[in-house]
């Protein structure tokens, strides 16, 4: 068991949206003014803004098989940065 255990029963990965500080003016009127969505990386907690051309983003959904998990298919929000550290995690649960 690793710390990956409890986003099995986890369907889909969520989605945040970056909200920019309201302003308010004095017709008291309150903009609320969404600035972009984001995942939020499973292993450091990071935002991974979405972007429209995937390769300008620092990361992604990345979708472990069952064969690397051992309990099915695994969908993690992962930033470029702990890729390699989620990977080498699982690798080594498998040995
Ligand atoms: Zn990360």
């Amino acid at each position: 068991m690793n710390k990956f255990h409890k986003l099995e029963s986890r369907v889909t990965v969520p989605i945040y949206e970056k909200i920019a500080p309201t302003t308010r003016s004095h017709l008291t009127k309150v903009k609320t003014e969404k600035l972009y969505k984001y995942y939020k990386c499973d292993y450091c907690g990071d935002e991974i803004r979405i972007e429209k051309k995937k390769q300008e983003m620092t990361g992604g959904i990345v979708i472990l098989p069952h064969t690397l998990t051992k309990r099915g298919e695994l969908k993690l929000a992962v930033c470029n940065k702990c890729l390699r550290s989620i990977l080498k995690e699982f690798e080594e649960v498998k040995q």
